[in-house]
């Protein structure tokens, strides 16, 4: 089968389109013939890698498509049914193994490219708006890069809670789009400075969901309430370096946490009782997911380079038949 792969970490160029073995369903695996594959910034994280993983390999790990074959013991899900997910490494593949807990069926007019990019970011989204902060319905609070993947998820999940938004983006075009979710205010950078997020929020936002690290980790501490929440939940600009824990006692006694989705969907329960909401939401028309971009399986590299030039806006995906 046709799939990308990583011998050597580095730029958008170690991702090669290569032929390799189709891979075979163990007991409670399921085959699946990728319809569409969904691509995030962890990816690049792993591409790089800053997160370890053993080479060679197939990055990705969101995609959607047809089931073609289960193994021993596979309950519930049947070869013909469409399903997604968002933890199976080596998800940029004409085929994917996965079990079948890490699967959830796509509802009839849920299009490929869609169901193949919602789970990752949308159930990011999810659970950073319900389980990581102390912000209480009609607080102002604060999201970085409104206008990407996770970023336009947020924004809705937060103006739907009655939260204010104040997010911040790179260009005018962005800006709108973020402005379309519901945002109350977009701040373009430079504008985007502590001072002008403390005028806009009475002093300070309850809550920073910051996804993008090095650069704007100090100016959104800064830009917090007393006892307000940081929530540092990515790098796209790069880790932020060791913070002294008295920086948060000067901020006004603030919170900070640095989450991971896969400590809130670490049980089969509640990735499946999150998943049923964000799909629910995407279904009634209440969610709305863009898919940015789409590119063939075989450009994946040019998939990255935009990713991580800032030309993208919400979803991206991979064709793999292209
Ligand atoms: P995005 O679509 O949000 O792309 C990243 C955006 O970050 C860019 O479009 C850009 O927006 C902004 N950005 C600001 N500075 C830079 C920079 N120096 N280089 C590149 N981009 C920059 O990506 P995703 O939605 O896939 O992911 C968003 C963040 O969420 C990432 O940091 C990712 O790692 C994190 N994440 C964390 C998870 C978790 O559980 N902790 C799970 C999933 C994602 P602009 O042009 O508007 O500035």
């Amino acid at each position: 089968m046709r799939a990308i792969q990583i011998t050597q970490h580095g730029g958008p160029d170690v991702l090669t389109p290569v032929d390799i073995e189709h891979p075979k369903p163990g007991p409670g695996e399921v085959l699946i013939r990728t319809t569409a594959v969904g691509v995030n910034y962890i990816d690049t994280y792993f591409r790089e890698g800053i997160y370890p993983r053993d080479l060679p390999f197939v990055p990705g790990s969101e995609g959607a498509g047809v089931i073609e074959a289960v193994g021993q013991g596979t309950k519930d899900l049947v070869v013909g049914d469409r399903v997604a997910w968002c933890q199976a490494p080596g998800s940029y593949a004409e085929y994917v193994v996965a079990p079948v807990e890490s699967l959830v069926a796509v509802p009839e007019g849920v299009d490929d490219d869609i169901a193949a990019s919602m789970l990752l970011q949308g159930l990011t989204a999810h659970y950073l708006i319900t389980d990581t902060h102390r912000a209480m319905e009609g607080d102002t609070i604060l999201i970085t890069a409104g206008a990407g993947g996770v970023g336009q998820l947020l924004i809705q999940l937060a103006v739907a809670r009655g939260f204010r938004v104040i997010t911040t983006t790179s260009t005018e075009e962005k800006a709108e789009k973020c402005r379309a979710l519901g945002a109350h205010h977009v701040l373009l950078y430079p504008q985007a400075t502590p001072e002008r997020v403390r005028e806009l929020s009475d002093g300070g936002v309850a809550t920073v969901f910051d996804g993008v690290g090095k650069d704007t980790f100090d100016s959104s501490l800064s830009s917090l309430a007393r006892r307000g929440s940081m929530v540092l939940f990515g790098a796209a600009s790069g880790p932020v370096p060791p913070v002294d824990p008295q920086r948060l006692n000067s901020a006004g006694s603030v919170f900070l946490t640095r989450p991971t989705l896969a400590d809130f969907i670490a049980t089969t329960e509640e990735f499946r009782d999150r998943a049923s909401e964000v799909l629910e939401g995407i279904v009634d028309g209440t969610l709305r997911l863009q898919v940015g971009a789409t590119y063939g399986l075989s450009q994946a590299a040019d998939a990255h380079r935009a990713l991580q030039a800032r030309g993208t806006t919400g979803s991206i995906v991979l064709d793999p038949l292209r």
